[in-house]
């Protein structure tokens, strides 16, 4: 069946109104963020905050409308709120407000709509891998902590929110696309014994630098809400490398447990560590603890360590800020080299130190994870 294209969509929402005005939703500019890759079809409804509870019908009657297209696997339709009530320029969500967001009543987790199930309702705890900047790491250390998380027996997903450079499925050997049994929701893939899904699946490779919140909020939303994630013990979010205001989003917008920060030992990464740490205090989500990626090197012939980087600034760092410290890796070839060719070293070199040490840092994070799950009863909500 030939692929719905972007104008079929926004043909089909011509006849979805908006009670209010009158107007199609299309016509009235509310359809931003849309994206189609593979029958899967996603994008959010503008509206101002106060109109959010109200809006809900129209967000349903959209994603039906999508949804009865032919070609159509699944359609993900979320509201936001741009711009405050009343106009004004746009603007990210306030750092950490307390209180329900826009479209949000109390108690409802962040892009749930009233009534429905609370998104990854099945997921003991979901732990947001991020680090200061790119490139120190922080895809390799998720990967190989959802492996090491596996390894200690626990049920465990990893979500690749990694915008700038989805490269979860290569690291874990997952190819082709999501299939759809039901035509709603979406299998995630999965190997290794780790289910997985990634924003490379939904998102076309170009558009990462021209990305905009919308198109990357709708996405995190169907990765959370239309993906048969089952019942898992941990589900591992692998979050785009900075601190800004998409970071900050996204983290308030998946129910996270907690995060863990990775950084390379080098003074500068590590001022964009604390960045990281404030990041997740605005929102209310607890670090679990700082991760130091490419501590030292370790010679692979002679076995003769140096310490590349002054080593061990991460953990004094830690200490500092009053975070714990959950280990260290070395720089290593094997590392690169295996989770470069998809058999991370947890799974391909189960014996060797490196996977060791991941092992480790994976229990230190369960067992972090098993004490805020067990401090929050409940789930943990975080709202905007
Ligand atoms: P990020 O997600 O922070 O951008 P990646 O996980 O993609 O970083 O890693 C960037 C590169 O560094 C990859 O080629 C990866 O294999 C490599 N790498 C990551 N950690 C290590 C390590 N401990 N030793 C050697 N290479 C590593």
């Amino acid at each position: 069946m030939a692929e719905v294209t972007e104008q079929q969509v926004l043909d089909a929402l011509k006849d979805v109104a908006d009670p209010d005005r009158q107007q199609d939703v299309v016509s009235l500019g509310m359809v931003t963020g849309l994206q189609t890759k593979g029958g899967h079809v996603a994008f959010a409804i503008e509206v101002d905050a106060d109109r959010g509870p109200h809006m809900e019908p129209v967000r349903r009657a959209a994603e039906k409308a999508v949804h009865d297209l032919p070609g159509v696997i699944s359609a993900t339709v979320v509201l936001t709120a741009e711009r405050p009530a009343g106009g004004g320029a746009a603007s990210g969500p306030p750092p950490g407000a307390p209180g329900p967001g826009p479209g949000q009543a109390p108690g409802q987790a962040p892009g749930q709509a009233p009534g429905q199930a609370p998104l990854l309702a099945g997921v003991g705890a979901v732990i947001a891998v991020a680090s200061g900047k790119g490139g120190v790491g922080k895809s390799t250390t998720a990967v190989n902590l959802a492996l090491g998380l596996a390894a200690g027996g626990h049920a465990v997903g990893i979500m690749d929110a990694d915008i700038y450079g989805p490269s979860i499925p290569r690291m874990l050997n997952v190819k082709g696309q999501p299939a759809s049994v039901d035509g709603r929701t979406l299998e995630p893939m999965e190997n290794y014994g780790v289910k997985c899904m990634s924003m490379g699946f939904l998102v076309e490779e170009d558009t990462p630098t021209i990305w905009r919140g919308p198109m990357v909020i709708s996405a995190l939303e169907m990765m959370m809400r239309d993906v048969n994630w089952g019942a898992l013990d941990v589900l591992v979010v692998d979050l785009p490398p900075g601190t800004g205001d998409a970071q900050l989003s996204m983290s308030q917008r998946v129910p996270l447990a907690g995060a863990v920060i990775v950084s390379t030992p080098q003074d500068i990464a590590l001022i964009d560590a604390r960045k990281g740490l404030n990041m997740f205090r605005k929102v209310d989500v607890p670090v679990f603890g700082i991760i130091e990626n490419m501590s030292y090197f370790e010679c692979p012939k002679c076995g003769e360590r140096s310490e590349i980087f002054s080593h061990g600034g991460a953990r004094l760092d830690a200490e500092r800020l009053g975070m714990d410290f959950l280990g260290e890796i070395p720089l290593d070839i094997a590392i690169r080299e295996t989770s470069d060719s998809g058999h991370p070293i947890v799974i391909s070199q189960p014996d060797s130190t490196q996977a060791k040490a991941y092992r480790a840092i994976a229990e230190s994070v369960w067992e972090k994870a098993a004490a805020s799950i067990g401090a929050n009863a409940g789930p943990r909500i975080v709202v905007q």
